[in-house]
């Protein structure tokens, strides 16, 4: 999945108001961030196999350290305590370390068989992405009722705090259309680098922006 992850950051906002939306961004989105430092360093592997699925042409061979459900489970603890050592309440550390492990029933969802319980453990996954218009109107819904969650739980300051929210969904919104209408990419080495630059701009966009929001 892509902006269904996006969609829990969003809606995690109304329960946390005080964190910033850069930081529900990475928690939701950790384990997509250190999927391809991973793949780079040579721990995880990923294969371009196009019509693997009707979705997406990348073969997630294997991804232990990032996508197992006991490996998100463990990062979501380490980025839940991190946050609560840091000053963050109880509840909205439980609440990070909820996201991380939401990256996982959500790629659960949408993967073939391709996701681990745990490294070396059985392969699980629903298909979403086997069907392209049935991926678009799930993962769509989750992207607009989150949107709608922020936007209705903050408020622009000032005029950065309303474009730069616009600019940012729609953003989102191409990058996950041109992703599977642009066709195969030309190298592995695309597909990380791709995914690295892409995942922190859009952390790094998500709290520029945030700051020019408040809650209401
Ligand atoms: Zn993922």
């Amino acid at each position: 999945m892509f902006v269904g992850h996006f969609a829990l950051g969003f809606a995690a906002k109304r329960a946390a108001p005080k964190l910033s939306l850069a930081l529900l961004f990475a928690a939701c989105q950790l384990a997509d961030i250190m999927w391809p430092v991973f793949v780079a360093a040579g721990f995880e592997s990923v294969r371009i196999a196009p019509g693997i699925t009707a979705f997406t042409p990348l073969d997630f061979v294997s991804y232990p350290y990032s996508h197992s459900l006991v490996a998100l489970s463990l990062w979501g603890i380490v980025l839940g305590s991190a946050c609560w050592l840091l000053g963050a309440s109880r509840r909205a550390s439980l609440l990070i370390a909820g996201l991380v492990v939401s990256h996982w029933t959500l790629d659960f969802v949408s993967h073939r068989p391709d996701m681990p319980i745990y490294p070396g453990g059985a392969l699980w996954g629903l298909g979403l992405w086997n069907s392209v218009p049935a991926t678009l109107i799930v993962e769509l819904f989750l992207f607009g009722s989150g949107v709608w969650l922020y936007s209705s739980a903050t408020r622009a300051k000032d005029a950065v705090g309303r474009w730069s929210f616009v600019a940012l969904v729609l953003f989102l919104l191409i990058v996950y259309v041109a992703s599977f209408a642009s066709g195969p990419p030309p190298s592995v080495a695309a597909v990380y680098w791709a995914a690295l630059v892409g995942g922190l701009v859009i952390v790094g966009w998500s709290w520029w922006t945030d700051r020019h929001r408040q809650a209401v």
